[in-house]
């Protein structure tokens, strides 16, 4: 029996197989992968925020996708700290905010608050601190397991260390778009000039560093003082923090593993003329405080003659919808 193979045209075999070849070479890879061989598209065709599969990888890979680190744990001021981070990054699309509890797992009340309204896509991992070297690093496995998750899904983008606590300027992320090398700039509310980071000449050239605390460094600026192309992570396995190196170091220390040559390290002008993004710390008010935020209401109400939450607050009479109360704490204790 003839089959369809034996009709066709002795002359068509050898240049179907080497198209089929060719297919195979130059067209599959690109479906296999998430990340393109051709350039990546521009920002704007990556706007929608469905674009980060379920585990974070990344689906319209772009130069300027922004990859935000924040390393994050338990304390009385974490829910408020993340709040206002959620609404200031919800402003942002093409963006992926990689947030890693310091623990064993994630927090599952954390999680949940994250999940209810997700304006900004997320991933939520875990990694315990284990000191080693008698150290005090904070953040540090936390950002090196962002790192590897990087590595990993072989995420494109600007790398960006942005703390839980800090607070940040719009424009800090749209400047952040343009990083293609790494790029340093300065940040608000450190030491004693109030201002940490390079100071550039009026041609826009590195002239000096301005900083007051332990200005030996080779590189004295905050953690949330420099952003990278994720492409450096590809190319060299060392970038990573490391517990060895010595309190205040660890900044140069890894800015010198990511780039050897500082010639090749960029200063973003708009950054140093403005400050953008601000290292902060907040203080707890003295009280204890429920996980679950959420279902605080319903604890009240439960808690009955038990423990009360909030009991030490004073308690005043309801007043009518649109008269304001002015409470006068001594007097609301005393009744
Ligand atoms: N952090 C952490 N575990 C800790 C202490 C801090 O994961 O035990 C995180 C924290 O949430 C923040 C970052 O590490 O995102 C830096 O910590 P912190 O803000 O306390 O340090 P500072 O800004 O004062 O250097
Ligand atoms: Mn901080």
């Amino acid at each position: 029996m003839k089959t369809n193979v034996a009709r066709i045209p002795r002359r068509w075999i050898i240049p179907l197989i080497v198209g089929s070849i060719l297919f195979l070479v130059l067209l599959l890879p690109a479906e296999w992968t998430n990340y393109p061989q051709t350039p990546s598209p521009p920002h704007e065709t990556c706007r929608s925020q469905l674009e980060i599969g379920e585990t974070g990888e990344s689906l319209c890979p772009s130069d300027s996708r922004l990859l935000l680190i924040t390393p994050t744990y338990e304390r009385l001021t974490r829910r408020p700290d993340l709040i206002k981070m959620k609404n200031t990054l919800g402003h942002l699309s093409d963006v992926l905010w990689i947030l890693i509890e310091d623990g064993k797992s994630i927090d599952p009340y954390t999680e949940e608050w994250l999940r209810e309204d997700p304006v900004v896509p997320f991933v939520y991992l875990a990694a315990e601190t284990h000191v080693q070297f008698n150290r005090t690093h904070r953040g540090l496995d936390q950002r090196n397991a962002a790192l590897d998750y990087i590595r990993d899904k072989k995420l494109h983008g600007v790398i960006y260390f942005a703390d839980d606590d800090n607070a940040y300027d719009l424009g800090l992320f749209k400047a952040l778009r343009g990083v293609r090398r790494l790029s340093l700039f300065d940040v608000g509310g450190i030491g004693r000039s109030g201002v940490e980071g390079p100071a550039l000449d009026k041609d826009g050239a590195f002239a000096r560093w301005v900083t007051s605390y332990a200005p030996g460094r080779r590189y004295p600026v905050d953690m949330a003082a420099f952003a990278f192309p994720s492409t450096y992570l590809f190319k060299n396995p060392d970038i990573r923090f490391k517990w060895e190196t010595h309190g205040g170091q660890m900044e140069t220390a890894f800015l010198t593993t990511v780039e050897k040559d500082p010639k090749n390290i960029d200063f973003i002008q708009e950054l140093i003329d403005h400050v953008r993004v601000f290292h902060v710390k907040t203080k707890p008010i003295r009280t204890s405080y429920p996980k679950d935020w959420a279902s605080l209401r319903q604890k009240q109400e439960d808690a009955g003659e038990g423990e009360q939450i909030g009991a030490d607050a004073p308690v005043v009479d309801p007043v009518p919808v649109g008269y304001a109360q002015v409470v006068n704490p001594d007097q609301a204790k005393k009744s």
